[in-house]
């Protein structure tokens, strides 16, 4: 089977889905990779990387897999023909996505945030990978904007103390944040609306604040909070908030808008010079002053709402989602692929017996299949 790598077209997107060391794994596998010139550019992979892992440069649309980060845009769908399998992230519970576009189509779509969060697809998980990336990145920049240090000091000319950072939400992108901030040498507390979550934030040595207020639901993510549930949680949080230098907020619920827990309130309530980093703003925000994509001071607290901090890591994101996209094209083929240096080709044939397929596998019915 051929897999081909498009260059990513939307704005701002640097990453690419698969990166050299990868194109010769599949390689290994009994997979052609064909990749679209410069299509490795926003995260400094030239193309003579790719051929000499193996793969051709030349036109990946025509390939039976394509393989992307960002939705395609119109345009890309018209590139690709009917009976093309598409991987990437499709974003399926948005309401403005392409999805009925890939299936009149007839394209066979695969959405990374489709696949089931079970233990064995773990190694395909790119919601996962790149929330680690946005959860890391959104320290850094905290400490960026931050008029203090992060790290007690102790020197001739005086003491400072260390920073507290409050993450709130702690999933991947949450448990990262938390993680980063330690290893900066801030103190970190972490607050979720799944209790389960308090034994993980203790793991990374942060501290855990617990509010009274269970919503975990389905799948291990939350439900939505009552309205009364909202009331209780903003004005408990605009409490906690006062004493903090750093807010990270990273909640979500699935298919939801982002649950305000920032209140404009609790940011008056912030020391002049503190910071609020907001990775929710792609859904509207988890603090009701943040202006998604923009840096913004109210009240003298500066409030970032960064998009797609993961492509701001197209190295090490691209690195990373390049192994969940392989990882996923492996169980597609048949027998897992040929073996190493057997010289064989790979079949490309999904079972969606397979729960992990039929999961992802997010414009099936179009095909009959
Ligand atoms: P997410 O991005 O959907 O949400 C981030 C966090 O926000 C979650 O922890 C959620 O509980 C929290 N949240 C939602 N509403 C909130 C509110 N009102 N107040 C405070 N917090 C709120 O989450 P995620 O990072 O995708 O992780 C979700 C779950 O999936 C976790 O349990 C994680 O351990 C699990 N997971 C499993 C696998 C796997 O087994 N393959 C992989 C990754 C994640």
């Amino acid at each position: 089977c051929l897999v081909g790598v498009p260059r990513e077209s939307s704005d701002g997107e640097r990453r690419v889905a698969l990166v050299p060391k990868i194109v010769s794994a599949l390689i290994g596998k009994g997979v052609d990779v064909v990749v679209e010139s410069g299509a490795g550019m926003g995260a400094l992979i030239p193309d003579e990387l790719y051929t000499a892992a193996g793969a051709k440069i030349g036109d990946p649309w025509t390939a039976d897999v394509v393989v992307k980060v960002a939705p395609p845009s119109t345009d890309e769908i018209s590139r690709i023909s009917a009976g093309t399998r598409l991987i990437g992230f499709l974003n399926p519970r948005s309401a403005d996505n392409r999805i009925a576009e890939l299936e009149a189509a007839g394209i066979e779509g695969y959405a990374m945030e489709a696949i089931p969060r079970i233990s064995r697809a773990q190694v395909m998980d790119a919601l996962s990978s790149q929330a680690n990336v946005s959860g890391y990145k959104a320290v850094l920049l905290a400490a960026s904007e931050s008029t203090r240090f992060f790290p007690m000091l102790t020197t001739a000319a005086g003491t400072v103390k260390p920073a507290t950072v409050l993450v709130l939400g702690v999933g991947v992108a949450g448990l990262q944040a938390l993680a980063t901030a330690k290893r900066l040498g801030g103190r970190a507390t972490g607050y979720d609306v799944r209790p389960e979550v308090a034994d993980q934030v203790r793991s990374v040595g942060a501290q855990w604040l617990d509010l009274g207020i269970d919503a975990a639901g389905e799948g291990g993510y939350a439900r939505e909070l009552t309205e009364d549930e909202r009331t209780k949680q903003q004005r408990a949080l605009e409490d906690a908030i006062k004493g903090f230098d750093v807010v990270i907020t990273t909640a979500l619920v699935p298919g939801r808008p982002a649950p305000r827990l920032v209140t404009a309130a609790a940011v008056e309530g912030m020391t002049p010079g503190s910071v609020v980093v907001d990775l929710a703003g792609e859904t509207g925000g988890n603090c009701e002053l943040t202006e998604p994509g923009q840096t913004v001071v109210k009240h003298g607290v500066t409030i970032c709402s960064p998009l797609n901090l993961p492509a701001s890591m197209p190295e090490h994101g691209s690195e990373l989602y390049a192994k969940n996209i392989s990882a996923l094209i492996e169980l597609m083929l048949l027998d897992g692929g040929a073996g190493e240096g057997t010289g064989k080709v790979a079949v490309l044939a999904p079972d969606f017996s397979d729960e992990v397929l039929a999961g992802a596998c997010v414009t099936r019915e179009e095909r009959g299949a």
